[in-house]
């Protein structure tokens, strides 16, 4: 379920001080420490799946229940309504695909443009 050598693992236990957006039984959303946007939190599962590429039917209820979490959350931390506002969902899998933390996790991102990046 956890891997101790992971970060996310450490943030989701509280090894690691994060500034929490939002905590339940299955996830975790902290913000993200580097934002590249004006609101940029990450959602996590706290059981440890890699990535993207580790998920099964298994996990569908765990994925539905972050993606319907992700419009939600991003409103209550100030993304400005659809259409005019909006945010962006990001999910890098794997080194090609831009993966640096070995935790699945979805970066929410929103706000006034510009951003930092994206
Ligand atoms: P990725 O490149 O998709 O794996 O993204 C990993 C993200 O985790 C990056 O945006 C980092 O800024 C973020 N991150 C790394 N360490 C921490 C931390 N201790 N607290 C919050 N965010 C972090
Ligand atoms: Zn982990």
């Amino acid at each position: 379920m956890h891997d101790p050598s992971c970060i996310f693992c450490k943030i989701i236990a509280g090894q690691i001080p994060s500034k929490k957006v939002y905590e339940d039984d299955d996830v975790f959303a902290f913000h993200d420490i580097n934002p590249w946007a004006p609101v940029h939190f990450l959602l996590v599962p706290k059981q440890h799946i890699p990535s993207m590429a580790q998920v099964g039917p298994e996990h569908e209820r765990l994925l539905g229940k972050m993606l319907l979490l992700a419009p939600r959350l991003a409103a209550e931390q100030g993304c400005n309504p659809y259409p005019e506002g909006g945010f962006r969902i990001v999910c890098n899998t794997g080194a090609e695909g831009g993966q640096e933390v070995h935790h699945l996790h979805i970066h929410v991102m929103g706000g006034p443009r510009p951003w930092v990046r994206g």
